[in-house]
């Protein structure tokens, strides 16, 4: 019996369904991926784009002290994976998440537990047995992402857990990293050429957020407006600073996108240089330019150079 046009048509239409269902069972079987930071999210999409990524912090929060919501508790509970800084920069709130969420791939020592901060070696470490001085940082600097070349270990730590967790998509993350670990490499040279005439400046910072970053770019940090890690500036500590600077001005006051201007602000009025004052992203934003890592290396590189 010939088929009529509406056959066809049904036919195409059952063919198409087949399909979207075939893509929404593929798409069901896509690993669920938490980070603790945006920078990790990102790198996370970069390795696995089909993955359900989720931070549990933005680029405008504090990534030392947040809340352990409820919503944070189901996210961990749900995920295949998850990706921290360690080094203690969570321990105020991921072991919190940890034990309410009960998932048993996303423990400390599972293999679905990546932190980063096992993989690269440490600013800052702090010598056993030396006494703690400070809010944060008992086990050296943790904002490790912020010189670049720390991503490539990164990056093949995630991929290993994504390959672990994923296996029939093998292959495919391989590939996945061997790209990403050649343009990355290449963009590291591009930036250390632009970058080059801010060796030797001098920028006053609060915290040590970018601490990496000024030693990948040989950068100097002059002066804290934090009297110690994590503690806020007081008026007694800045007068302090202003009295070391003042002389010898740094081409930049460098705040976070999540910390209060205000300290910083003070200190460029007093020295005289307001412009000298620069708020940046310490990791991957929501917006456009800074919405992912080479976008935000792009944009910390050309802020800084607009000071020179
Ligand atoms: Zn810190």
């Amino acid at each position: 019996m010939p088929r009529t046009r509406s056959d066809r048509r049904t036919a195409r239409w059952h063919a198409a369904l087949g399909g979207l269902l075939l893509a929404a069972a593929s798409g069901a079987q896509a690993l669920t991926v938490f980070t603790c930071e945006a920078e990790w999210a990102a790198l996370v999409r970069e390795l696995a784009p089909q993955a359900q990524v989720r931070s549990a912090t933005h680029a405008r929060q504090d990534p030392h002290h947040i809340e352990a919501r409820p919503s944070l508790i189901a996210a961990l509970r749900n995920a295949d994976l998850a990706v921290c800084t360690g080094a203690g920069l969570e321990a105020a709130w991921l072991p919190t998440l940890q034990q309410r969420a009960g998932n048993p791939r996303v423990q400390d020592g599972a293999p679905g537990m990546v932190y980063a901060s096992a993989q690269v070696k440490l600013i800052d470490p702090r010598p056993p047995g030396t006494p703690f001085e400070g809010d944060v940082h008992a086990e050296g600097n943790p904002h490790l992402h912020l010189d670049p070349r720390n991503l490539l270990p990164v990056a093949q730590a995630v991929t290993a857990q994504l390959q672990a967790a994923d296996p029939a998509r093998r292959a495919d993350y391989s590939a996945r990293l061997d790209a990403f670990t050649q343009a990355w490499r290449g963009r590291i040279g591009d930036w250390e050429r632009r970058a080059a005439s801010l060796r030797g400046a001098r920028v006053a910072t609060q915290h040590t957020t970018f601490a990496y970053f000024w030693r990948w770019l040989g950068v100097e940090p002059v002066a804290d407006l934090e009297p110690k890690p994590g503690l806020p500036p007081t008026p007694g500590h800045l007068q302090r600073v202003l009295e070391a600077t003042r002389a010898n001005p740094p081409a930049a006051v460098v705040v976070s996108l999540y910390q209060d201007p205000r300290p910083a602000q003070w200190l460029g009025q007093q020295l005289g240089r307001p412009q000298s004052v620069l708020q940046l992203p310490s990791t991957v934003t929501e917006e456009a330019g800074t919405d992912s890592l080479a976008g935000l290396f792009d944009h910390l590189i050309d802020r800084l150079r607009a000071t020179r």
